[in-house]
């Protein structure tokens, strides 16, 4: 038995002193603090349910220098994250298999310091194979209506989509850009030039489309980190309609801002792209709403060739941020500015991807739950130096800015998180 104490433990029924019983990797008790006087005694250092975040690009096998599980996942845990869903495109194969799960966790077993799920891939013509998928364990399907920029994970077409939908019961994600309205541009080092060539109608219509298959097919659909606050009357409309449609954000779309990315910053290019201040706000009102249920890094990686350094040409660099280490403290500097307890932090990067993803043992501090837990100062502050970052490739939009909170410790089923430690377990779905 572990016990781990703190005057402020982040329970799902508010934040309280209490002393946190842990057996077997579980939580076994939650008692009032004084109740105990050994064990770990964090004080006045926040004790928070490790984080879980449903949106990780790990890329092995075949881009393993883009990212790679052990990165990734020490990356994680640095992080405050204990479990991560890797997306099933930029690895080769992509997970749009049986055969092809297998190869991605044959590729990760020993490697990973946190638990790890997967998402499956519906891609053009894979319909038949989506049932056995979703009996292999993944959480659900992504599919983009876009061009996902890898040649082997293709988008899908609003027929295909359907097709996807009618062909097994479960929970879709969908990176929602519209390609009908996304332009080609030249290449060019102005971020005025790549904001332009998609905007945010190409949002507005692909999150129609994606909600109308959900409509006609009763399915749950997800909408991937939403950019675009002009979709949000969308989703509410819909979710009135009794369409069960749910969508995330991220925090480079809640926390930077269009108008000051420099020319040049290629590690500010991610799809769908940065926008303006002002639609930030809308998007941090809609979090504080319910609108949005989650807020998830979209950690997606690549070598800093690919991200183009050297020239800064937006249109040639490959889009994606690199965060899964930065989003607790990144998220908590700007909640905090905007007046937001750190319980809501909680909230929506802990238990609600996990209640997406249907871990009711993830991303709670309650009896029962896993021992995923983070110990946090929320009041000290760090500069981001990208060379202390696990990720492989140090690239990062975070460089260089003051944060606000530290991951102190992390714990993984009860078993503190250690540079060495590779005691991460593979999640499947469960019904
Ligand atoms: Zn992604």
């Amino acid at each position: 038995m572990v016990v781990i104490r703190s005057r402020r433990v982040f329970t799902p029924t508010g934040e309280r002193a209490a002393a946190v019983e842990v057996r077997h990797g579980q939580i076994a008790g939650i008692h009032p603090y004084d109740d105990f006087s050994g064990g770990i005694d964090l004080g006045d250092t926040a004790l928070l349910p490790g984080l879980v975040d449903t949106h990780v690009h790990v890329n092995e096998p075949g881009r393993t220098e883009w990212e790679g599980f052990a990165t990734a996942t020490r990356a994680a845990a640095a992080g405050g994250v204990t479990t991560i869903i890797d997306m099933p495109l930029n690895s080769l194969p992509p997970t749009v298999s049986v055969d092809a799960l297998a190869v991605k966790q044959a590729a990760a077993s020993g490697q990973i310091a946190v638990d790890v799920g997967f998402w499956g891939g519906a891609i053009p013509g894979n319909a038949d194979k989506l049932p056995d998928l979703h009996e292999a364990g993944v959480f659900g399907f992504k599919a983009f209506l876009a061009d996902s920029g890898v040649p082997e994970f293709p988008p899908v077409s609003s027929a295909e989509l359907r097709e996807a939908l009618a062909a097994v019961d479960a929970l879709f994600v969908v990176h929602a850009e519209d390609p009908g309205h996304l332009h080609d541009h030249a290449s060019s080092a102005a971020y005025a030039d790549f904001l332009a060539s998609r905007p945010a109608e190409a949002e507005h219509a692909a999150i129609t489309t994606a909600i109308e298959a959900a409509r006609v097919s009763g399915r749950r659909v997800h909408i991937l980190h939403l950019s675009a606050a002009g979709a949000l009357p969308l989703i509410a409309a819909a979710r009135a309609d009794g369409v069960r449609v749910t969508a995330e954000t991220c925090p480079h779309y809640l926390t930077l801002d269009a108008g000051h990315i420099p020319d040049g910053a290629t590690e500010f290019k991610c799809c769908p792209p940065i926008r303006d201040a002002a639609n930030a706000d809308l998007l941090w009102r809609a979090l504080a709403d319910g609108l949005i249920t989650c807020v998830v890094s979209d950690h997606s990686p690549c070598t800093p060739e690919l991200k183009r350094r050297d020239t800064g040409d937006f249109a040639a660099a490959w889009g994606g941020i690199a965060s899964v280490q930065l989003g607790l403290p990144v998220i908590w500097t700007s909640a905090r500015d905007r007046g937001h307890p750190l319980a809501d932090v909680v909230d929506w990067m802990a238990r609600r991807p996990a209640d997406l993803a249907g871990l009711p043992m993830k991303g709670r501090i309650a009896v029962g739950a896993d021992a995923d837990l983070v110990a946090f100062d929320p009041d000290g502050t760090f500069v981001v130096d990208p060379h202390r970052l696990h990720h492989k490739n140090p690239v990062t939009p975070y460089a260089g800015k003051t944060l606000r909170g530290l991951v102190r410790r992390t714990w993984l089923r009860g078993r503190e998180v250690a540079d060495n430690s590779r005691d991460g377990r593979f999640l499947t779905r469960k019904d």
